[in-house]
C-alpha cells in the first residue's frame, strides 16, 4: 500500500507540475521550467572582483579577506553568488524546500566558475561537504551532492564521497566564529583512501565564515591532501 501510494502521489506531482503554470520562485511571474525567470537571472547578485584568493569572498584591498587573514588552510575558493537577497531565497528554496532542480542551474554556474579558474581546473576530485545521516534522512538529500553530481558530469573532474559528518553538529546560524569553530572541531572523517597527494576540490552550498569548509580541508589534509580549494554556489559579504 505504501508502495502504492508512494507512486500514486508521485503521478499525481507529476501531472500538477504539467499542468500548472510554474511560477518564478524569485517574483512569481511564469516562467518555462518553474525555477527562476530570466529577468531575475540576470538580476542576481554575483561574485565580482576583487575576491579573497582563498575563500572567493569579495573584498575591498588586499589579497584575504578578515577572516581568512587569521586562518585559512584553505589554499583557493571561489563562490558564484553573494548569500544576500535575493539568492538566499534561492538556498532556501533548494536546501529546505525540495526544489532540487536548482541543483541544475547552481551547479552548471559553479562548473563555469570552475573551468574558467587556473587552480581549480587542476583539481583531481570533487568532494562534497557531507551531512550528518540524520541529516540527511530528515531532508532526504544532501545539497552539496547533488551539486557535485552536476559539476562533475560537466567538468569531468570525478566525484569521490570521500568524507562523512561523525557529529551531528548545532545549526551554525545563531553562533559566533569561534563557536562555529569549535561547533564543527572534530566533527568529520575521511572515509576512504586514494587522496594522498591529491588536489581537492570541496563543493557546498553556503559559505558563511568558512568554519566548516576549514574544518574539512584540515582533516583532508591531515589525511594527506596536498592541495585544497572550495567553490560555493553563495558566501557571505564579509
Ligand atoms: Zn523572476
Ligand atoms: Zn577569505
Amino acid at each position: 500500500m505504501r508502495m502504492l501510494g508512494g507512486s500514486l502521489s508521485r503521478f499525481v506531482h507529476t501531472a500538477l507540475d504539467f499542468l500548472l503554470p510554474h511560477m518564478c520562485l524569485l517574483c512569481e511571474t511564469e516562467t518555462t521550467d518553474g525555477l527562476v525567470c530570466n529577468n531575475c537571472l540576470d538580476y542576481l547578485p554575483v561574485v565580482t572582483s576583487p575576491i579573497c584568493h582563498r575563500c572567493g569572498r569579495p573584498i575591498k584591498n588586499g589579497i584575504t579577506c578578515r577572516l581568512c587573514k587569521r586562518v585559512s588552510v584553505l589554499d583557493h575558493g571561489r563562490a558564484w553568488m553573494l548569500f544576500i537577497p535575493p539568492s538566499d531565497k534561492l538556498i532556501h528554496h533548494f536546501k529546505y524546500r525540495k526544489k532540487t532542480k536548482l541543483a541544475q542551474l547552481m551547479g552548471r554556474a559553479m562548473a563555469t566558475l570552475i573551468r574558467t579558474d587556473h587552480i581549480l581546473n587542476r583539481a583531481d576530485m570533487i568532494v562534497p561537504v557531507p551531512l550528518f545521516w540524520w541529516k540527511k534522512l530528515h531532508r532526504g538529500y544532501n545539497q552539496a551532492v547533488l551539486l557535485s553530481h552536476v559539476i562533475s558530469q560537466e567538468t569531468n573532474i570525478r566525484e569521490q564521497n570521500t568524507m562523512s559528518r561523525i557529529k551531528n553538529t548545532k545549526t551554525q546560524t545563531r553562533l559566533t566564529e569561534r563557536d562555529r569553530r569549535n561547533n564543527v572541531k572534530n566533527a568529520f572523517a575521511v572515509q576512504a583512501n586514494g587522496i594522498e597527494d591529491k588536489r581537492i576540490l570541496l563543493i557546498d552550498d553556503v559559505l558563511t565564515t568558512g568554519a566548516t569548509i576549514q574544518e574539512c580541508a584540515h582533516v583532508l589534509k591531515n589525511a594527506g591532501a596536498c592541495e585544497v580549494y572550495s567553490c560555493v554556489a553563495a558566501i557571505t559579504p564579509g
